[in-house]
C-alpha cells in the first residue's frame, strides 16, 4: 500500500460534525467556529530527518523549512496564518546548540509571517530528529464559497518555475502567502493548491474534487534553472548535499538525461502554487499580476477538461501524464 492508498483508506471512516466546512484532502481542514463571517484554517504537516532533509542540512534552515511548509497551505487556501505549536521528536543524546539553532530557523519564519508558537510537546524519539507543526490560521467565508473546485474550461496557472528543488530550494523556498491572499481577494479561485509533490502527482489531486481532467501544454511549463543545469550537466540529484531522500512510499521520477521537462513535472517541494480559475479571468489575472509582484513569474500551463485524466500536449501531440512522477521524455 502506497502513501496515497492510506490516506485514501484512513480518509474513508473520519468523524466529522457541524463546524466542518472544508475537512480532510484539502491543502487546510476550514471549520466554521461560529464567528461570522471567519472560518478557521487547521494544518499539521512534519519533517523528518533522512526522510524531508539530509542530516547534515543546516538546522537552521530545517527549523524554516518545517513551519514554511505549513505556511504553504495556507497560503494556497488563501488565508491569513495566526498561531503554531511545535512537537519536537529528538534521539536521546541530542545536542542542546542543534536543537536550538533549529529553532532559530523555526522562530525567525514564524515571525516573519506574523505567527506566534504558543506551545508545543517534546519528547524522545530514537535515531532521528521529528518536527512536527500543527498551525490555524483565518479565511475569509466569502472565500471558501468560491472554492467550489476546478471546472471544465477552467485556466490553470502557476507561480515561480519548477523543478530541482533539491539543489536548495526545498529548505529555503518563501511560501506564497502574499499571493495566495491577493488571488483570492481579486479573483474567483474555484481550485488552488501549494505544490509539494510535483506538478505530475498534486495537478490530478486537485481535480479529483470535481472529476475533471486537464490539458498541460508542455512549452508552457516554467522550467527552473536548477533543473535545466541538472539536466544539462547529467548530474545526479544532489541529495547528499543537502536535498530530500524522498520517502519509498513516492517513487522517484524515472527520466532520460536531458529531461528537464520531466523534472519540472515529477519534482517534489517547489512549493509554488497551483491556481485553477475561470478562463475569462486569465488576462485580467496576468496584467494585475505583473503589476503586483513584477518579480514572480505567473504562467499559464493549460486548461481544466471534462473527461478526467491528464494530458501534455506537445508538437508531437497529446498523450496521457502518469500520475505520481514516473515520467520519460526525450
Ligand atoms: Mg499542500
Amino acid at each position: 500500500m502506497n502513501e496515497f492508498e492510506l490516506i485514501r483508506q484512513l480518509c474513508a471512516n473520519l468523524p466529522v460534525n457541524d463546524s466542518v466546512v472544508i475537512g480532510a484532502g484539502d491543502d487546510c481542514a476550514a471549520l466554521d467556529l461560529g464567528l461570522s463571517d471567519t472560518l478557521l484554517l487547521l494544518k499539521t504537516d512534519a519533517v523528518v530527518e533522512g526522510i524531508h532533509y539530509h542530516s547534515d542540512a543546516d538546522p537552521a534552515r530545517i527549523g524554516r523549512k518545517a513551519i514554511n511548509r505549513c505556511l504553504s497551505d495556507i497560503a494556497a487556501m488563501g488565508g491569513v496564518p495566526t498561531a503554531a505549536v511545535i512537537t519536537l521528536g529528538l534521539p536521546a543524546k541530542f545536542e542542546f546548540p542543534y536543537v536550538q539553532a533549529l529553532y532559530a530557523g523555526l522562530n525567525q519564519a514564524a515571525q516573519d509571517a506574523g505567527v506566534a508558537i504558543v506551545g508545543g510537546e517534546t519528547t524522545t524519539n530514537p535515531d532521528r530528529v521529528l518536527i512536527s507543526v500543527a498551525l490555524i490560521g483565518t479565511l475569509p467565508k466569502t472565500v471558501a464559497a468560491k472554492r467550489t473546485g476546478a471546472q471544465p474550461g477552467d485556466a490553470i496557472f502557476v507561480t515561480g518555475e519548477l523543478g530541482g528543488s533539491q539543489a536548495g530550494k526545498h529548505l529555503d523556498f518563501i511560501p506564497r502567502l502574499t499571493e495566495g491572499r491577493w488571488l483570492v481577494q481579486n479573483f474567483d479561485i474555484h481550485a488552488m493548491k501549494d505544490l509539494s509533490d510535483g506538478l505530475a502527482g498534486d495537478l490530478p489531486r486537485l481535480l479529483e474534487r470535481t472529476g475533471a481532467g486537464a490539458e498541460l501544454l508542455a512549452h508552457a511549463i516554467p522550467i527552473s534553472r536548477a533543473a535545466r543545469l541538472r539536466a544539462a550537466t547529467g548530474s545526479p540529484q544532489p541529495a547528499a548535499a543537502n536535498g530530500p531522500t524522498h520517502p519509498p512510499t513516492r517513487p522517484q521520477a524515472t527520466r532520460v538525461p536531458g529531461g528537464a521537462l520531466g523534472a519540472a513535472l515529477a519534482d517534489g517541494e517547489d512549493f509554488e502554487l497551483l491556481i485553477v480559475l475561470p478562463a475569462k479571468q486569465a488576462v485580467p489575472l496576468l496584467d494585475a499580476w505583473k503589476k503586483e509582484f513584477p518579480a514572480l513569474p505567473l504562467t499559464c500551463i493549460g486548461k481544466v477538461r471534462p473527461e478526467p485524466g491528464v494530458t501534455l500536449r506537445d508538437k508531437e501531440g497529446a498523450r496521457p501524464l502518469p500520475a505520481h512522477g514516473y515520467v520519460h521524455f526525450e
